[in-house]
């Protein structure tokens, strides 16, 4: 009360800022928006699948973090029909990428309000730097929607950077015999008429392109994965390829539950379109989406983001390898625990590629160097061999607590690059300075970046044609780790 009493006699007097229109990211300078932090996004919308036409209304619950005299939202293309602030109408205008709004009233720190923007049009993907579309991409039945990374805009207005989490409520209608998949939990669906309308819920913080509406034909199948309530929704057309892969989902849990902490999310799922054209699946929070059905190997990848990536998101871009590394390491693991192959030996014959071979080793996966490299092979795959090398220095049991600590210490938030590092000296008890800084930030072939002699020899010796049974000692084998009951889930 006393508070609202000297903001209230002390209005004159408070100094109103523009909130800024970027967050700072080097690769992507206009994404996300300073003064403020979003805290919910209620979407709603009803689409037309054969004119690609959408009419909705985008409710975000934000609290300002300046005194604010206009603030924006990243949104992109599609036409605003109204525009409101606290329920009162508001101006904006727009310049590119960015909506720029001014209230009636200023905003004040710390205190929540409400924006509602009510649009309407045919959206369209975003080109991204590397050539890749990403976003709302119409597909012959529907619009298949994976959004990294800047593609939520063309579809709701928002706060577009992944450290701005907010909790979503997303409420689609469709004609009738479509369906649209969306993040967590099915609330409702409800047919009236010859329309169809689907209520759907992700209660757990969520970046904005890991976000999703994706429509079409779908059949949808709700079960228990590993105790997680799952929706797998299929096109018809991928049903049959499908099977095997979705199959595994419980099992590829069941393994990374252990190994990496309980997962994070209330459900779980994929969602397997027909849209070959896309090129890329996307680990979409709860229900990774998958252009056409996947393999085993790639659900495992997806799954592996709910943890590295989803629940644990960067905090700039540039530090893509925290997501793409993480769930590349993973999907080794994987393998391996299918009988493929062992991981040691797979980081050897990965190793034995000959410095010559440029583009096999850069850019280095830590510092990507622009945002068309964001996707390059480097960053998955020496990503990948930057943690199989980790868990060679630290050995096996340190390597997961170092797994387990940092999904433990930043679920559902953001960390970067330098606290991994920190983090593994901590847990490990090593100087990891050299070792990060030759497999991460430097160009070309890392070598020498063992602790002892001895590791380097040994590596030297594998790296040409020595047989992979000549780990060293302390590793361990994941197939050890396997062989032993999972471990009991730690307490939140
Ligand atoms: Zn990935």
């Amino acid at each position: 009360m006393a508070a609202a009493l000297v903001t209230g006699t002390a209005a004159g007097h408070v100094k109103f800022v523009k909130g800024s229109a970027g967050l700072g990211d080097p690769y992507f300078p206009q994404a996300g928006n300073g003064g403020y932090d979003a805290r919910h996004y209620a979407i709603e919308f009803r689409y037309k699948p054969k004119s690609n036409f959408i009419r909705a209304r985008t409710k975000i619950l934000a609290t300002a973090t300046e005194n604010l005299s206009r603030f924006d939202l990243d949104f992109r293309h599609l036409g605003i029909t109204s525009l409101r602030v606290n329920g009162k109408k508001a101006s904006f205008k727009r310049k590119g990428q960015e909506l720029k709004i001014t209230p009636r009233q200023g905003l004040h720190k710390g205190k929540p309000f409400t924006v509602q923007v009510r649009y309407r049009g045919h959206p369209r993907p975003v080109t991204d730097p590397d050539g890749a579309a990403d976003g709302w991409i119409p597909t012959d039945d529907g619009a298949f929607v994976a959004s990294e990374p800047q593609g939520a805009p063309s579809w709701f207005p928002c706060n577009d950077y992944p450290t701005d989490k907010a909790t979503y409520a997303i409420q689609a209608t469709v004609p009738k015999g479509k369906t649209v998949v969306s993040n967590g939990a099915l609330v409702s669906r409800a047919t009236h008429g010859k329309h169809t309308t689907y209520k759907w819920r992700e209660g757990s913080p969520m970046a904005t392109y890991l976000a999703t509406a994706t429509s079409g034909k779908f059949d949808v199948t709700r079960s228990k994965a590993n105790g997680i309530l799952s929706y797998d929704a299929v096109d018809p057309r991928e049903a049959q390829a499908s099977v095997e892969p979705l199959a595994q989902i419980p099992a590829i849990l069941r393994l990374f539950g252990p190994r990496f902490g309980a997962y994070p999310f209330g459900s779980t799922g994929a969602t397997v379109d027909h849209a070959p054209g896309v090129g890329y699946a996307l680990e979409t929070q709860t229900r990774p989406l998958y252009e056409t059905a996947p393999n085993a190997l790639t659900v495992a990848h997806e799954i592996a983001h709910q943890w590295f990536g989803d629940s644990v998101s960067l905090k700039r871009w540039r530090q893509i390898w925290l997501n793409e590394g993480f769930a590349t390491w993973a999907e080794w693991m994987w393998q391996e625990h299918e009988g493929g192959k062992n991981l040691s030996k797979r980081f050897a014959e990965l190793y034995s590629t000959p410095a010559s071979n440029k583009s096999f080793w850069n850019p280095p996966p830590g510092n990507p160097g622009g945002a068309k490299n964001l996707f390059d092979g480097t960053i998955y795959v020496r990503g990948g061999m930057t943690l199989e090398a980790l868990r060679e220095e630290v050995g096996t049991q340190t390597f997961f607590r170092i797994l387990k600590d940092w999904t433990r210490d930043h679920a559902y938030g953001n960390a970067g690059t330098e606290g991994f590092i920190k983090l593994a000296e901590a847990d490990s008890g090593m100087d990891l300075g050299h070792f990060f800084d030759e497999w991460l930030f430097k160009k070309g072939k890392p070598r020498n970046w063992g602790s002892s002699a001895l590791r380097q020899d040994h590596v030297a010796a594998r790296g040409t044609n020595a047989p992979a049974s000549a780990a060293p000692a302390h590793l361990g084998a994941i197939g050890q780790l396997r062989l032993s009951p999972p471990a009991p889930r730690a307490a939140p």
